[in-house]
């Protein structure tokens, strides 16, 4: 597998071509399409435990993970029979159903949320939340922070992560706000923050915090790389609620992923709002939002706020989120053995990156992890500013040697791997052996 080959990628780019004709740019997910990274995007044929095959029967061994749903690999035994009998009663219908129950239930007992509402995406679970936090305290204005990403809804397209840090030309995030067709009206309504600054955050709190209706935030960030929060901003984050703002913990990428209730769980958060996705729908099209019972009772039919979904809980995505969250549950050890994968992958990579010469700053916390192309000490990069200082040319060429050598690296350096329990020694030997020629070829 390590050996660097010329895969025939034929097939993908004859796709993709295909895929430019009907898609703009060739795919539903600006990442997806390599701009950053160079090179044809590999249209996947199949997936199972730690590795995709492509169109050209190429097998990889995968750390996208979907972009996190994956934990417990590709097509988990457990998660497909539970869809496979799900599917045997229907796929939709618009009505309750038992599967909703169980896995809001589930959600409750794992995290201590008092009340949860499904959605379809993280996005919708997001932007849901900042309506539920305006329709609860009255005030217009939210607090977000550089570099993290909450989805694509309108008011969070300001300095934002993930793709648009990824695929911006020109300085990065030096726009405000992050894409067109933000209204500046609209992205006048979102202040922004740098994340790690809790001096900045107070300073706020205190000139205009009875204006502010909520903080969203990503708890450990994945979507500038992974930036890890100090103690001093999550208290931070804390006192927002002595201005009786709504603090909410965006867990859509690290909810279930960094323990069984999420980051919330692991670094002791108490926020008054979750939202969550991917791990929570299994693989299938789910997002969330929940928390304290008198603020989601605000939402309709309960209360004044309105969200609604044609395919809100629908039975075959809450088969897939309550198989996976089962698993998890029983299945509690799984956390340490992804932190300890992770850290020897951080180990093995940081030593073959000094070997090459090439300097790097390896941030990772339980199964997510970025190696960002910068000479920082490791787990300085704690912001936006210093996640963009990155080579974003090294990081591709090392990219495409981890590539050609069999091992899918996420395709940007702007972004978390995701570890999964179906990655073992064998690919912890094969990806280190990947690396350490990879970076050998960065210059
Ligand atoms: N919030 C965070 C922290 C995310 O990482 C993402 C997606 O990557 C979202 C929200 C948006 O979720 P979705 O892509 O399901 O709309």
């Amino acid at each position: 597998m390590t050996t660097s080959q010329p895969h025939s990628t034929a097939q993908s780019e004859a796709l993709f071509a295909r895929a430019r004709a009907v898609t703009p740019g060739g795919v539903n997910s600006p990442v997806r399409a390599f701009r950053s990274v160079g090179g044809v995007p590999r249209f996947i044929a199949s997936a199972q435990g730690a590795y995709l095959t492509d169109a050209d029967g190429t097998r990889y061994l995968d750390y996208i993970g979907s972009w996190g749903p994956m934990i417990l690999g590709h097509n988990h035994p457990a998660v497909r029979e539970a869809v496979t009998q799900a599917l045997a009663g229907g796929t939709s219908f618009g009505a309750p159903n038992e599967r909703e129950v169980d896995l809001a239930e589930l959600i409750v007992g794992l995290t201590g949320a008092e009340r949860v509402r499904f959605v379809s995406s993280g996005t919708e679970a997001t932007m849901s939340a900042l309506r539920l936090a305006r329709g609860y305290t009255g005030r217009k204005y939210i607090v977000k922070f550089r570099g993290n990403y909450h989805g694509h809804a309108d008011g969070l397209l300001v300095e934002a992560g993930s793709g648009l840090m990824t695929n911006a030309e020109g300085e990065l995030g030096a726009a405000a706000p992050s894409s067109a067709g933000v209204p500046e009206e609209y992205a006048g309504l979102t202040l922004v923050l740098d994340y790690n600054a809790p001096e900045a955050l107070d300073a706020l709190m205190a000139a205009r915090g009875e204006e502010i209706a909520a903080v969203i935030f990503e708890p450990v960030v994945g979507n500038a790389g992974v930036l890890i929060p100090t103690p001093d901003f999550l208290a931070a984050l804390h006192r927002v609620r002595d201005f009786g703002a709504v603090l909410i913990a965006d867990e859509v990428m690290t909810g279930f992923r960094l323990s069984l209730s999420g980051a919330t769980g692991l670094l002791s958060l108490d926020p008054d709002l979750r939202c969550w996705g991917k791990i929570v729908g299994g693989g299938l099209p789910v997002g969330a939002y929940g928390g304290r019972a008198d603020i989601m009772d605000f939402v309709s039919p309960q209360g004044p706020v309105y969200q609604a979904g044609t395919l809100s809980g629908n039975p075959l995505a809450m088969a897939a989120g309550i198989a996976t969250l089962r698993e998890l549950k029983a299945n509690p050890d799984l956390y340490r053995q992804l932190d300890d994968y992770a850290t020897r992958l951080a180990a093995g990579l940081r030593e073959a990156a000094a070997r090459a010469g090439v300097p790097v700053s390896i941030n990772h916390i339980g199964s997510m992890l970025t190696v960002f192309f910068q000479g920082a000490p490791d787990g300085s990069v704690r912001d936006y500013a210093a996640a963009a200082r990155s080579d974003t040319a090294a990081f591709a060429a090392w990219f495409q040697g981890l590539l050609s050598r069999g091992v899918y690296w996420a395709p940007s350096q702007f972004e978390s791997i995701f570890i999964s329990a179906a990655h073992g020694e064998a690919e912890l030997s094969a990806t280190l052996e990947a690396a350490a020629q990879a970076f050998e070829g960065v210059e």
